[in-house]
């Protein structure tokens, strides 16, 4: 557990008709306030009515920015930001749920930085200096009333992340009676949040003493919710006091710890798929419990009114809904989740568990089950086999038949992968006609018995054979001539394992592996986005990329790490064994 520490600068005030008894303290930050909320809801639940009212009783100006979409863009902020500025608004009130209140706090940060640009609100380094907020939620989710954190969608990249500034409320006012008018799809999706965060801050490497206390005590408040969130209850005034009291408790706790995976592994579904926010975190949620230690799993379900991870899973659906998009529409976005969470060093960090990539794609997966790719198109020389000893052979042999110095065993190594014409070119210095009549000499003896000297990497049959065992089609893009390849194939038994074998045809000597790679796609009838290419070479790599598919690098091949690294190979495994995860397999 980390050393204690506590921060929550915000004024909390919670209970019935709160806007009204604290009407002094929301008027007390400036002369003209800027109020932020979405489209409808803010009138509709009467929150903004309360708002006028008491501002207008102690003669504090007021307008309206009623324009806020869900997961905000950093493109209304700006709008609500000249907007206010415009207006000479000198503080802001967000009313909703988190995209209002969210909002809120970044346009409070561009008023008082009201010379910049949309830059600004992603810019680390800056002071993060702003003019007063106040946060009235409406939703039992988030918590941003009681966080620092302010999540847009940077709508010309189209990503959804926390900008870097930590932005409190000066005064949070809770009112549950505001949830009245939230259907059941609005309060089921946000209480999820909630407990997201209550789970995923218990569940923390950067848990505190503090933090857990709060996480605890917001998952038994939340446990009282379960009938009505289930449908079983109507829910009445204390049903909903104690929903916002949870979803604040989740706020304070990940004010301490910052959310973890299932939050990080979230955002493709929402910005993608269109997912709502607390439903597409607990969509990972179960894969998370799953990995944690399981006392501690045990625990948090109890607290929470769950007696197991399945439990847990089926309410959530019942609630919530299942995500049962076609696996074909899914697939995309979760590849998306897994390598945003992959590549991001800090939030792998929050998880109190080791998270490598057949952790994360388990997490992932667990509530999918989907193959993460159609098909894998693997290299042949270098990635399948270790054909280095009957190559290096053929080649020492073609270059004492032409009377040319055999070359040092590492520039041998080099013929292994790339096609040979375009090898006897580079590393000999041959001209074009030199380098076919080694060609010539090279496959006489090669075909007399060289070819079938090489050795399977280990692992590779039973990568193979578990692959095609879970659906996933297998083919091979090879350099090699494909009469070639198919023999080798067939004297070592594993032709059985591939849908397609593509080599270049003896008469096109066109053998650029994307070109190759299209080929096999249309055999196989799929498109790029359906496979990865798995290859030892630096001509695999940039092949997948001109194709358009993801790549791995075979580091145990011919090739080097850099080269593999340098052309942009998404993944780099050392053995057959390291790709299972990345493929998706146990
Ligand atoms: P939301 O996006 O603020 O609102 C969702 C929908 O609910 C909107 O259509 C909204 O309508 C409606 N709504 C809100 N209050 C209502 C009420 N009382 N009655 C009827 N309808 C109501 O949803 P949210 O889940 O609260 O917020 C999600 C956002 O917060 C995401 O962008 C998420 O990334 C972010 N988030 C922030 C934090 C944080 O600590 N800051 C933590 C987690 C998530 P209107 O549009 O008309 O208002
Ligand atoms: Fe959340």
């Amino acid at each position: 557990m980390s050393t204690d520490r506590f921060y929550m600068p915000a004024r909390v005030f919670s209970g019935p008709d709160v806007v009204r008894e604290h009407a002094k303290d929301l008027a007390a930050y400036g002369r003209k306030a800027l109020i932020v909320t979405g489209r409808s809801s803010a009138k509709k639940c009467g929150v903004y009515d309360d708002i006028c009212s008491a501002l207008d009783e102690y003669g504090i100006d007021h307008v309206l920015f009623d324009e806020v979409e869900e997961n905000p863009s950093v493109s209304t902020v700006m709008r609500a930001r000249d907007f206010g500025v415009q207006n000479n608004a000198d503080y802001v009130i967000g009313a909703g749920g988190g995209s209002p209140m969210d909002a809120a706090k970044a346009v409070a940060l561009m008023i008082r930085n009201r010379d910049r640009g949309r830059d600004y609100l992603y810019k680390s380094g800056g002071d993060g200096s702003h003019v007063p907020v106040v946060c009235i939620p409406t939703t039992c989710g988030t918590g941003s009333e009681v966080t620092g954190i302010s999540v847009l969608t940077d709508d010309e990249k189209n990503i959804k992340k926390s900008i870097p500034y930590r932005i409190f409320a000066d005064l949070a006012l809770i009112d549950g009676k505001y949830l009245r008018t939230a259907g059941r799809a609005t309060l089921c999706n946000t209480a999820f949040d909630a407990l997201a965060h209550l789970y995923e801050s218990r569940l923390n490497a950067d848990m505190t003493r503090i933090s857990c206390l709060i996480a605890e005590d917001g998952l038994r408040e939340w446990s009282k919710s379960v009938p009505v969130l289930k449908g079983e209850k109507q829910p009445d005034e204390t049903d909903y006091e104690n929903l916002m009291r949870a979803s604040m408790l989740g706020g304070m706790a990940i004010a301490h710890t910052g959310t973890s995976l299932p939050h990080g592994l979230s955002y493709a579904l929402t910005c993608g798929l269109g997912v709502p926010h607390g439903r597409a975190v607990s969509c990972f949620m179960a894969g998370y419990l799953r990995e944690a230690d399981p006392a501690e799993t045990s625990r948090v379900l109890k607290l929470s009114g769950f007696s197991s991870v399945d439990d847990f899973e089926e309410t959530f659906r019942m609630c919530c809904g299942a995500v049962d998009e076609d696996e074909d529409r899914l697939r995309p976005y979760l590849r998306q989740s897994f390598t945003d969470v992959l590549s991001s060093a800090s939030k792998r960090a929050k998880a109190p568990f080791e998270t490598d990539a057949a952790v994360l794609w388990r997490i992932v997966n667990s509530g999918f089950g989907i193959r993460k790719y159609r098909a894998v198109l693997f290299d042949l020389d270098g990635t399948i086999n270790d054909s280095g000893p009957g190559i290096m052979n053929s080649v020492r042999y073609s270059l004492e038949k032409l009377g040319r110095a055999v070359p040092s065993d590492d520039v041998l190594r080099k013929f292994v992968g790339p096609s040979l014409l375009y090898s006897y070119m580079n590393y000999c210095g041959m001209t074009e006609d030199e380098a076919w009549k080694a060609v010539e000499a090279y496959r006489e003896c090669y075909h007399r018995g060289e070819c079938f000297n090489l050795s399977i990497y280990d692992g590779i049959r039973e990568l193979l054979g578990d692959l095609n065992r879970a659906g996933i089609s297998c083919a091979v893009v090879t350099s090699k001539p494909q009469e070639a390849a198919c023999k080798i194939l067939e004297h070592f038994d594993m032709t059985k394992y591939f849908e397609a074998i593509t080599g270049p045809d003896p008469d096109d000597p066109s053998n650029r592996k994307s070109v190759l790679i299209g080929r096999a796609l249309s055999r196989l009838g799929l498109g790029a986005e359906d496979v990865i290419m798995v290859g030892d070479s630096r001509f695999d790599i940039i092949g997948a990329k001109e194709a358009g598919c993801d790549s791995i690098g075979a580091v145990y091949g011919y090739g080097t790490r850099e080269e593999l690294e340098e052309n942009g190979a998404d993944y780099l495994v050392d053995s057959a064994a390291e790709m299972r995860p990345v493929l998706g397999i146990g």
